[in-house]
């Protein structure tokens, strides 16, 4: 019977449990998701992706931006040192823009105004490839312009301090507008009173076909290499080191273009040049470049996605693991709340076990040591009534002994040391002499034995006392839950290869939900006469350990108030190996009914 002490230890227990768990385990989690949850959608509110990509973007443009100027600045300082000098007459100063113009094709021409040489103030030098039309145009210009403006730009340029200044302009031919810059600038061999004006033009074609492709080409293929790009790269992405090197997955390597600001428009859009990784489709972010490259904007995307597309996908994987995460910690709470509930109701059924044990011990003992009394006082005169004295005393001590051996065995297979002694054993003889020993007391107890022994039944290797262990049980269970009807059957039979002994009974029976758990350890059922029978609960978890040694198993059918049939099923083969496992570890199911 389960004490009011068991319960509430099993009580306290379990809400101490709860208790620790929720403080220990469930409250941190719970914090940790709820504020992982917080962040993941503030990040998805704020667009902070997006926003963190656009601000990478801006970077990659403005160093764009910073290398197509210095490059240009360091083509034009070199060229101004190579300039000619005032003093040079007019063939050498022909001559050394010649050499020049050679020595760098991006430069389509160059020029010197010198205001103070009347007639002769200016002179253009093209490269050789370019159109005497063309030529010409450039020069009626140049005359046209300087001829109005001249002496004072040099005046102006001359103020700046690196004195220099940028014309950029947008031609319109067939083909489309084109773009060209040129840097002015005065000969540092004039004097400050009167700054000679010269400059250099820029070929569109150049600029758009070489030069613009390949500083972009530089600053997208460095981009990743830099330190901080990759680690924004990394966070947003597991990248293997080779889709690091190639500057990210396949559909998110940057790509940019370069148009005219003023046709940035969606209607109008025309890029001016695009990176070979462009695609189709508008730039992300734009820069308005500044001098020398005013009058063009320089635009930045992903090759085949978009920022928001990898904010959304960052956002949803977050959200994903974090869905994750609190299933397997529910799952792991459950699971531990459930594998502890198990010890718990484990503790409270080894406390009842104690309890039951030491009852069933010592109840036999106080009738043996009564009866024994009694007769030592030689009060008893009738040897009739000696011979019942002395038969409850053998009874008693019997029961003692059941007792103390299920208890014994059990705590060595508790243990794992159990061992069989499996020998050559005629099984149908072994079932006899066990009921035999029996069939006193079970007729005494008002009990119908019906016996059922199949004769040739062929002999087995099984442990004798193990299995003579196994019947008493089944046989001291039918006896001890059975009310009204009395009645005992115990049949030995084959059937193929296996050999199976049922002990039936017409008892009280054993609700179906309960008929796996009776071979549990210390397990009883809730009926009432099982309560006030005594037990340990350990009877049929031995039984079922003993039949699994020898390669067979235990099974149960019952139907609650009209009896119970047990039956043993032992393979005729034998079993020969020794078993060591636990009670706990004995795994195959015991089949129900
Ligand atoms: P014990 O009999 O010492 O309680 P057992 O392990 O032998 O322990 O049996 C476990 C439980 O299974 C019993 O407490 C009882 O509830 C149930 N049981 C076993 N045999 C029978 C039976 N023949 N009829 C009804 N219930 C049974």
């Amino acid at each position: 019977m389960r004490s009011k002490r068991a319960r509430l230890f099993g009580g306290n227990t379990r809400s101490r449990l709860v208790l620790t768990l929720g403080l220990a385990v469930v409250l941190p989690a719970l914090t940790l998701i709820y504020v992982n949850y917080r962040h993941v959608k503030s990040i998805q509110r704020d667009k902070k992706i997006e926003a963190l990509i656009h601000r990478d973007f801006q970077y990659v443009l403005s160093i764009t931006e910073k290398r197509l100027r210095q490059k240009t600045i360091a083509f034009i300082d070199d060229a101004r040192n190579r300039f000619p000098s005032t003093a040079d007459n007019d063939a050498e100063k022909r001559q050394k823009l010649n050499a020049l113009l050679a020595t760098n094709p991006l430069f389509s021409h160059a020029f010197i105004y010198d205001a103070a040489l009347g007639d002769k103030a200016l002179i253009v030098q093209s490269q050789t490839c370019m159109s005497e039309k063309d030529h010409e145009r450039l020069v009626k210009t140049y005359t046209g312009w300087f001829g109005m403006e001249g002496r004072e730009m040099a005046q102006n340029i001359n103020k700046k301090t690196k004195r220099l200044m940028w014309y950029s302009y947008v031609d319109t031919t067939t083909n489309g507008p084109t773009y060209s810059t040129t840097a002015l600038f005065t000969l540092p061999s004039s004097s400050p009173e009167q700054p000679v004006l010269a400059g250099i033009g820029f070929d569109p074609n150049q600029l758009k076909q070489i030069f613009f492709p390949a500083v972009i080409d530089e600053v997208l293929s460095k981009k990743l290499t830099d330190k901080q790009d990759a680690s924004i790269a990394e966070m947003l992405h597991e990248l293997t080191p080779a889709e690091l090197e190639a500057g990210g997955p396949p559909d998110e390597r940057l790509a940019m273009n370069v148009y005219l600001a003023d046709t940035g428009t969606a209607e109008d859009y025309r890029p001016f040049m695009t990176s070979s990784t462009w695609g189709v489709g508008e730039p992300e972010v734009a820069h308005n470049l500044d001098d020398p490259f005013k009058g063009l904007s320089l635009g930045i995307k992903f090759q085949g996605t978009t920022a928001e597309a990898i904010g959304r996908r960052w956002v949803t994987q977050s959200f994903m693991i974090l869905g994750v995460l609190s299933v397997l910690m529910i799952g792991g709470l459950v699971l531990t709340y459930r594998s502890v509930n198990k010890q718990v109701a484990l503790a409270r059924l080894k406390s009842d076990f104690v309890s039951n044990v030491s009852h069933e011990l010592r109840t036999p003992l106080a009738l043996i040591r009564l009866y024994a009394e009694t007769l030592e006082l030689g009060r008893i005169t009738t040897s009739e009534k000696k011979n019942e004295y002395y038969s409850i005393i053998r009874k008693e001590s019997e029961r003692l002994t059941a007792l103390i051996n299920n208890i014994l065995d059990f705590s060595r297979i508790e243990a794992g040391r159990k061992e069989y002694d499996f020998k050559e054993t005629d099984i149908a003889e072994l079932v006899r002499n066990t009921l035999d020993s029996y069939r006193f007391q079970i007729e005494q107890q008002g009990f119908a034995l019906e016996e059922q022994i199949e004769p040739n039944i062929p002999k087995v290797r099984v442990d004798r006392e193990a299995i003579a262990r196994a019947l008493v049980n089944l046989v001291n269970n039918a006896l001890k839950y059975s009310d009204h009807e009395k009645f005992l059957g115990v049949k030995l039979y084959r059937e193929q290869s296996v050999l199976k002994l049922e002990v039936i009974d017409r008892g009280i029976g054993i609700e179906r939900n309960e008929q796996s758990r009776i071979f549990e350890k210390f397990y009883r059922t809730c009926d009432p006469l099982v309560h006030n029978t005594k037990g340990s609960g350990l009877g049929l978890s031995l039984v079922r350990h003993i039949t699994e040694a020898h390669g067979g198993d235990v099974e149960v059918e019952s139907t609650p108030g009209r009896g119970s049939k047990f039956t043993l099923k032992l393979p005729i083969a034998g079993v020969t190996q020794s078993s060591v496992a636990g009670i706990g570890e004995t795994t195959s199911a015991t089949g129900a009914a």
